[in-house]
């Protein structure tokens, strides 16, 4: 198996990082003249008229109790797709290297990958939505740097074979990336523990769903400290705001509502799947983990106008192989569900 530096880009490996002005000084400071900031203030905020922690100690050390990954096997980026991006430059040649990814899943793979001019090879799941570990190998090739795994998987909603993932890791020669941006929705436990047995492993994680801070865009990455420190090289310096920042350290002091909310959903999700099971539309839905679910319907395209001429929009995925004839639909609040389920009692 090749090592993290075996399979890290040349150009990135001799990669001298821009140095802040921060990075430079090492002292104590007291009168910031450095970095041509606005010395007087910010019309908004106390500190906004300074650059923010490039590093974002502050939020990596809350998330590190809540996670107990340490504060040095973390990145944060401007969303989980900016990890997802920095990993594409770390470690994909454009123009020669490839990876795999597992169809149906999470779009922003592909683009990514066709941003960095980096060739995407598919290894549907299987039927019931799990990996085709066989094929998945015999995919791969040299030149196979990079393999994603989504898991709960997005549309899908169901979580991946833990055995499956651990068999996997040990024979896929390159970085196994596992998005978990639903697993706090999901009964079975992160995947962070194998960060421990396996170097070439990152987790991703985000701000964006359970934790309510889509806006902000926060997303946490979980890794070995070569892989980190290369990501910390090729991101762009002060990659989170400021406000962000601090937000998404609100968020992790106020777990308790986030806890509450996660169960709710969790519950509607029953109550929607009740609801919905028995009408003669619908013809199955999809086993969840996570905060959607995925339904096979008789008309996908029809039923979608539907509730969209109703104000209701639902992602439709019924062009999607594998989900054919499915719409996929987010739990809403118990209101929003009541709407849903009204509507497609009466389609
Ligand atoms: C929503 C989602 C993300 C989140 O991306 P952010 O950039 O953090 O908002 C990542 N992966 C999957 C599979 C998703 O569905």
């Amino acid at each position: 198996m090749r090592t993290v530096e075996e399979l890290v880009r040349k150009n990135i490996k001799s990669l001298k990082p821009y140095s802040s002005a921060r990075d430079e000084f090492k002292g104590v400071a007291t009168v910031f003249l450095d970095a041509n900031e606005n010395s007087y203030g910010s019309p908004v905020a106390e500190k906004f008229n300074r650059y923010p922690d490039p590093l974002q100690i502050d939020l990596k050390e809350k998330i590190s109790t809540i996670k107990g990954v340490p504060a040095g096997n973390m990145f944060i980026g401007n969303g989980s797709d900016e990890a997802i991006d920095v990993l594409f430059r770390i470690f994909c040649e454009p123009g020669k290297d490839n990876v795999i990814i597992c169809p149906p899943t999470y779009g922003m793979y592909e683009v990514s990958a066709n941003i960095n001019d980096v060739e995407v090879r598919k290894v549907n799941l299987t039927t019931d939505y799990q990996l085709n570990g066989e094929a998945i190998l015999k995919a791969a090739d040299a030149n196979s740097k990079m393999l994603f795994i989504c898991s709960p998987n997005n549309p899908t909603g169901n979580t991946i074979n833990a055995t499956e993932v651990e068999a996997l890791v040990q024979h896929f020669d390159g970085i196994m990336v596992i998005d978990e941006a639903y697993i706090n929705y999901s009964k079975q436990p992160s995947f962070i523990s194998l960060l421990t047995k396996y170097p070439n492993v990152v987790i991703l994680q985000t701000f964006s769903k359970a934790w309510g801070l889509a806006a902000l865009r926060v997303g946490m990455a979980f890794a070995g400290g070569p892989i980190i420190s290369y990501m910390n090289k090729v991101k762009p310096p002060y990659n989170v705001n400021l406000s962000s920042q601090q937000q998404a350290i609100q968020a992790l002091e106020n777990i308790e509502w986030v806890n509450n909310l996660i169960k709710e959903t969790v519950s509607e999700r029953s109550r929607l799947i009740e609801a919905i099971k028995p009408l003669t539309i619908v013809n199955k839905i999809y086993p969840s983990d996570a905060n959607f679910i995925l339904v096979k319907v008789v008309d996908a395209k029809g039923i979608y106008d539907y509730l969209a001429a109703k104000g209701i929009v639902v992602r439709d995925r019924s062009k999607v192989e594998l989900c054919e004839g499915c719409l996929r639909i987010t739990i809403g609040t118990p209101e929003e569900n009541d709407v849903v389920i009204d509507a497609l009692t009466n389609y």
